[in-house]
């Protein structure tokens, strides 16, 4: 199995680049496989604003958060019902993580899609309650929905 790092939050004020899990075209909490999605190996990051909220410890930021919601990456491994995106694209994803097909989503409303976070409308990679996907301040990331996203 391939390794892969990323940037953890420990506490306020502090981070730690950390041994991680691979990334899997898989769903967590619905434990079931991902085949729209993709395998990115990020080969560009940035640190947001928004996420000196969470080191600055002004949110209730789960100690561990891989945090990273700005990302550009190759694209390394491709879901079976992806259609648009093949191995080796050079791609960037939008923070917001969006499904494409429900009703918020078919509005344009991609920032309070109602299919990628069980707690509320919306989700985005690396961010406290927000879907708890894992951050793309990592060497690689799982993106669902890659033709959408
Ligand atoms: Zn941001
Ligand atoms: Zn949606």
């Amino acid at each position: 199995m391939a390794t892969n790092r990323g940037v953890a939050y420990l506490g306020p004020g502090e981070v730690e680049v950390q041994s991680i899990d691979f990334p899997k075209l898989e769903l967590t909490e619905q434990k079931r496989k991902c085949e729209h999605g993709v395998i990115l190996q990020v080969v560009c990051t940035n640190i947001c604003g928004s996420d000196q909220h969470m080191v600055r410890g002004r949110t209730t930021a789960p100690p561990g958060l891989i945090l990273g919601h700005e990302i550009t990456g190759e694209v390394i491994e491709v879901g079976r019902d992806v259609e648009f995106i093949k191995k080796g694209d050079l791609v960037s994803v939008p923070f917001n993580i969006a499904c494409g097909r429900c009703r918020n989503c078919k509005e344009g409303k991609t920032g309070i899609c109602l299919s990628v976070n069980p707690a509320r409308p919306g989700a985005a990679y690396g961010y406290v309650d927000m879907g708890g996907w894992v951050g793309g301040q990592a060497e690689y990331v799982m993106v669902p929905y890659a033709d959408f996203n």
